[in-house]
């Protein structure tokens, strides 16, 4: 008789326990899903072990292998040390190692008839779906600044019905000119990797450090290339599949039907397809955003990250992985070279580097070495000049110009909607949200909308404190931009970028293909499209308000603000063409301004990590944060107390902060949270497992453990 040790539920993710089934007659090894009894449900688990006796009376049996799919045993073991350097379950991270099942497709809404008699809403969102595109709900909803009722209405006419979300991956017309001689800095580059590895045989880590457009990625395909001709396996990270269309495209060129893609923007089938052929050793080349570190490779042998600074490495639910620490920990087990690439790499990274601990390569300069011009504009003087306009004189005029000449023009500001605030001018009411302690951003006229739990709530026309009419206005979002553009430049396209006009990797994918072929002259966005891609007519770009990025509540504020502003300077002036790059701000003497206008990383990283020092935050010490939430005030407070009494106990570990975090309450949650350092080489976590372990999981108070958090709102 064989019993099966199963890890069950990602529901109960914060529970560390394995069940013992009866296994027999059914045949499943370690690392299959299956279907078990639970209490009187049934639910998913995976087998971590089969064993041939029990200590459980009565025990109950598997109800069934679910399907195929199975974890080979170096991808058990990998879950074990995640679980641990993630803070939760080994369950947590064993589903999320495995591919979707194929049930669960991602579904979006797709315009299948005409349809009549419709209403002015309904008109919009028919007119907005007759480009044939696949969208969700929410995108629909949030595009058009309408509630969900009119889709609905449309959905039960059977004018628009399901459809699957799929993203291609594919840029079919982007320019991928064959490279034929490496430039002398990228001969060196490879030639210090295949010195230092003996020729890819040694597992080393190196860094490359490489302005955008030196080169960088060609250095990518190049090695890639020696390790597959070996007969080895590559794993390409990216940070975000659609804003990174180009360097997939760049290695499906190269790589043909070789290259598997790994993301949650694929339809589930198709992913699953992926995922198996990786298993069953089909693909040298795997490309992928942060789950792909869990590809069932079995001839690792290579792994490209590009970007590596960026945050979206890490996840922010369970399990709170970082899939580059993920990737280096694997890479050394499996005896795989490693490449980190940035232009701006995170200080962590560097500060390794320094240290020895990754080869640091340098490219300095680009590829066409094109004019780049790059201008700060102080707006405090433009407000004494008399320009209230969100424009500097430096940046219309750049603008006119651009546009005169036929080329285009990307706008970054790091805040969506209309207007960010709305104020009565009589009494100072400022609409914040029920639920989040965060003011409500106007999305259409009359509409507000949270940015934190998508809560909407009409606008009335009088103050609900003070009864006044006077309702002001505040600042801008990308939504307001594209107005102005729309009004200032009436015979120009204005395409628009960001969470609301493109949720899904999908849409996002198919903007930026509209933008590259040329249909549109102006791109506004988010930080989302600071990424590396690579437009060759884009020749100005700005950033309207780099103090954005400075403002937030975090450590990493300045690092943050220097990298979105060093990459949106490499978004300009890619070709040939002489670039130029506005940078709009209220503080042009802060220095992580001062160092991006320069290009100057190491200034940047020496002025930075001395601050890090004197403050003992990362790279110089460990945080871990503890998030405590509840609906109710009391439950959340009464779970903080046992919290820091257990913690109080730990040695090594010791409180930086504890209270309510930026965000106090959330989604209708009372949220603390408690900030710990750890001032030591190496990371230990076990005390806090142990912590972890400990408290039960109670219905009302939800306790959320992250190690090296990323993200402290
Ligand atoms: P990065 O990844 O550092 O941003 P890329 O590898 O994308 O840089 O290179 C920037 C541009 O220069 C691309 O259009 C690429 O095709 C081109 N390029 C790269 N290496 C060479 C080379 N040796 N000769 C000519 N063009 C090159
Ligand atoms: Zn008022
Ligand atoms: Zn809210």
């Amino acid at each position: 008789m064989l019993y099966a040790r199963v890890a069950t539920s990602a529901k109960k993710a914060d529970v560390d326990m394995l069940l013992d089934y009866q296994l027999s007659p059914l045949s499943g090894e370690p690392g299959n899903r299956v279907l078990v009894p639970l209490g009187n449900r049934k639910v998913e688990g995976i087998i971590v072990q089969v064993v041939d006796s029990t200590e459980v009376e009565q025990v109950k049996p598997v109800e069934k292998i679910l399907d195929d799919t199975c974890l080979a045993s170096p991808m058990m073991e990998l879950a074990h040390w995640v679980a641990r350097r993630a803070g939760c379950s080994l369950a947590a991270v064993l589903f999320a190692m495995l591919p979707p099942r194929r049930k669960a497709l991602p579904m979006g809404l797709k315009l299948v008839s005409p349809g009549e008699k419709l209403s002015v809403k309904q008109l919009a969102v028919v007119r907005l779906m007759s480009d044939g595109n696949v969208r969700t709900k929410a995108e629909i909803t949030r595009q058009l600044g309408i509630s969900a009722s009119p889709v609905d209405a449309l959905v039960s006419k059977g004018v628009l019905d399901k459809a699957p979300l799929i993203i291609s991956a594919d840029f079919p017309d982007w320019h991928l000119d064959e490279v034929e001689h490496l430039t002398a800095r990228q001969k060196q580059v490879l030639a210090d990797i295949a010195e230092a590895s003996h020729d890819l045989s040694w597992p080393g880590k190196f860094l490359i450090q490489g302005v955008a457009g030196s080169g960088k990625t060609e250095i990518y395909i190049r090695l890639a290339r020696q390790v597959v001709e070996k007969g080895g396996q590559v794993l390409v990270m990216v940070p975000e599949i659609a804003l990174t269309a180009q360097l997939v495209a760049r290695f499906r060129a190269a790589f043909g039907e070789k290259v598997a893609v790994l993301h949650s923007g694929l339809e589930d089938r198709v992913r699953s397809d992926y995922w198996r052929g990786v298993d069953r050793g089909e693909f040298p080349v795997v490309v992928g955003t942060r789950s792909a570190v869990f590809a069932p490779l079995k001839r690792l042998r290579l792994v490209l990250m590009d970007e590596e600074h960026e945050p979206a490495y890490k996840q922010e639910e369970a399990p709170r992985y970082h899939a580059r620490d993920v990737a280096l920990y694997r890479a050394e087990r499996e005896n795989a070279l490693v490449l980190l690439g940035s232009a701006t790499p995170s200080l962590e990274t560097m500060y390794q580097a320094r240290k020895g601990v990754y080869k640091l390569l340098t490219m300095p300069e680009r590829i066409f070495r094109c004019q780049l011009e790059t201008k700060l504009v102080d707006m405090r003087e433009e407000l004494q000049a008399g320009n209230r306009s969100v424009f500097s004189r430096e940046l219309r005029n750049s603008i006119d110009q651009t546009l005169a000449r036929g080329e285009q023009v990307i706008l970054f500001l790091n805040r969506r909607g209309l207007a960010p605030t709305v104020l009565c001018r009589n009494c100072g009411f400022r609409y914040t949200c029920s639920h989040c302690s965060t003011g409500l951003t106007l999305h259409s006229s009359n509409l507000l909308r949270c940015h934190y739990c998508d809560r909407s709530v009409v606008l009335p026309s009088k103050c609900p404190r003070c009864n006044s009419p006077y309702l002001r206005k505040l600042g801008q979002g990308t939504q307001k931009l594209e107005e102005v553009l729309a009004e200032y430049y009436p015979g120009h396209t204005v395409l628009r970028l960001d969470s609301d006009s493109a949720g899904s990797a999908v849409a996002r994918e198919r903007l930026l293909q509209r933008f590259y072929r040329g249909e549109a002259n102006i791109l506004v966005g988010t930080q989302m499209i600071a990424k590396g891609l690579d437009f060759p007519n884009v020749t100005l770009v700005g950033v309207m308000l780099a103090d954005l990025s400075l403002a937030m509540a975090d450590f990493r504020a300045a690092e943050r603000t220097f990298q979105l502003v060093a990459q949106a300077a490499g978004r300009a002036g890619r070709a040939e063409k002489q670039g130029r790059v506005v940078i709009q701000t209220y503080q042009p003497e802060h220095y992580s301004l001062r160092f991006a206008m320069q290009e100057d990383y190491q200034g940047f990283y020496n002025y930075e990590i001395a601050q890090r020092k004197q403050a003992m935050l990362p790279p110089y010490s460990n945080l871990a944060r503890i998030v405590i939430s509840s609906e109710r005030q009391q439950n959340m407070e009464r779970q903080t107390e046992t919290i820091l009494n257990e913690l109080a106990t730990l040695s090594g570990w010791e409180i930086i902060y504890s209270g309510p975090p930026p965000f106090e309450k959330l989604k209708g949650s009372y949220r603390w949270h408690v900030l710990l350092r750890q001032q030591q080489c190496g990371e230990d976590f076990s005390q806090l497992n142990a912590v972890r372990k400990t408290f039960k999981r109670t219905a009302n108070a939800r306790v959320v453990f992250d190690y090296n958090p990323v993200n402290l709102m």
